[in-house]
């Protein structure tokens, strides 16, 4: 295809399915440099893209925007190409109030997998990582095969400044080593024991390791449990907005998550980082650098995105995932983490 003046990209949400976006958007760009980038996300995730270089401008779906309000705004970019990574019925829609507009539409996985693994036949194996599934779309519509880009997170000027403040204010040195915990997750079965995280949190602590907790308002329980069994770490729940997120992320020595956005903020960011999954598959994602546990008992993955419950009911993806393992996995990821002083 000739390169066209600007090409939309559209990927809404969640955080680490925007993350996950770079490595295309770096593609995209050394394939076709003179064109214009625009990307459209939701109001409350525009920083993850808005200091990325091969951004040129985000387009944000404001909050209660509805979709022809939205349209409206689309279509006076004059976009010559749509590229929709989200492929859900939010991007149909657009794609709809665009025609004549070439757009290529990615698939998050092969339809074959769908009903069986939603009808728990058989357990979910990824045939292809996420970004790789990004990157191929990216061909189709530049129409020749190119180079991979990377997975890089850019963090805002003040980024780092918020963080450090909300580490300040909870006696932490930022330029000291840190172990950022980060125990929640969207459904219940992709999180690890909060008693497990505060056992992994002591050993840190024994280290001579300062350890903050990290999550939402929701996760505050998470933060509470983990801040009192493990005496000394600081519980950041609930005070990090996302660009703060970021530039705590970036501080830490070493990180450990669940399957979520700030797991893939931490690899994004370069943070050696410990991924811990159970119920949802971790072959969709590169944890070169990194470590990454998976009790791999015969159920799992069980699902795409998580559950509120483990339909079989003994958990046992999770609880199979020792603290010790834990700790053998982390330990290293601590001593390769950065040296001090941390460098701003
Ligand atoms: S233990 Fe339960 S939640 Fe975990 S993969 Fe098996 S069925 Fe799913």
């Amino acid at each position: 295809m000739t390169p066209p003046g600007s090409v939309l990209v559209l990927r809404f949400s969640a955080v680490g399915d925007v993350l996950l976006t770079a490595p295309a958007l770096e593609a995209l760009r050394l394939a076709w440099p003179g064109t214009r980038i625009v990307v459209a996300v939701k109001e409350r995730l525009a920083h993850l893209l808005r200091h990325n270089p091969n951004v040129d401008e985000v387009l944000e779906l404001r909050s209660g925007e509805g979709p022809l309000s939205f349209a409206r705004r689309i279509r006076q970019q004059r976009p010559g190409a749509v590229l929709d990574l989200h492929n859900k019925i939010r991007s149909k829609l657009l794609r709809w109030q665009l025609p004549g507009v070439r757009a290529v539409v990615w698939r998050k996985r092969d339809f074959r997998d769908t009903l069986p693994v939603k009808l728990a036949l058989r357990p979910y194996r990824a045939s292809m990582r996420f970004t790789d599934r990004y990157h191929l779309a990216v061909e189709e519509l530049v129409g020749r095969t190119l180079p991979r880009g990377t997975l890089r997170y850019f963090l805002g000027p003040q980024d780092r400044e918020v963080a450090d403040a909300a580490l300040r204010a909870q006696g932490l040195d930022p330029q000291q080593p840190l172990l950022g915990i980060s125990p929640g997750a969207n459904w219940e079965t992709k999180r690890w024991p909060a008693e497990r995280f505060a056992g992994v949190a002591r050993r840190a602590l024994a280290a001579g390791v300062q350890v903050a907790v990290q999550g939402s308002n929701a996760e505050a329980r998470l933060g509470q449990l983990i801040a009192r069994e493990a005496p000394g770490a600081a519980d950041l729940t609930g005070r990090l907005d996302l660009p703060g997120l970021g530039g705590f992320i970036s501080r830490c020595t070493a990180f450990v998550a669940n399957d979520s956005g700030p797991m893939h903020m931490a690899r994004a960011l370069g943070v050696p980082t410990l991924a811990i999954f159970g119920s949802t598959d971790p072959g969709m994602f590169d944890f070169a650098g990194h470590a990454m546990l998976f009790a791999g008992v015969e159920c799992a993955p069980c699902s795409f995105f998580g559950r509120s419950r483990c339909p079989r009911g003994h958990f046992r993806c999770m609880l199979e995932l020792t603290e010790q393992r834990a700790w053998d996995a982390l330990a290293p990821l601590l001593r390769a983490g950065r040296r001090l002083p941390l460098s701003a």
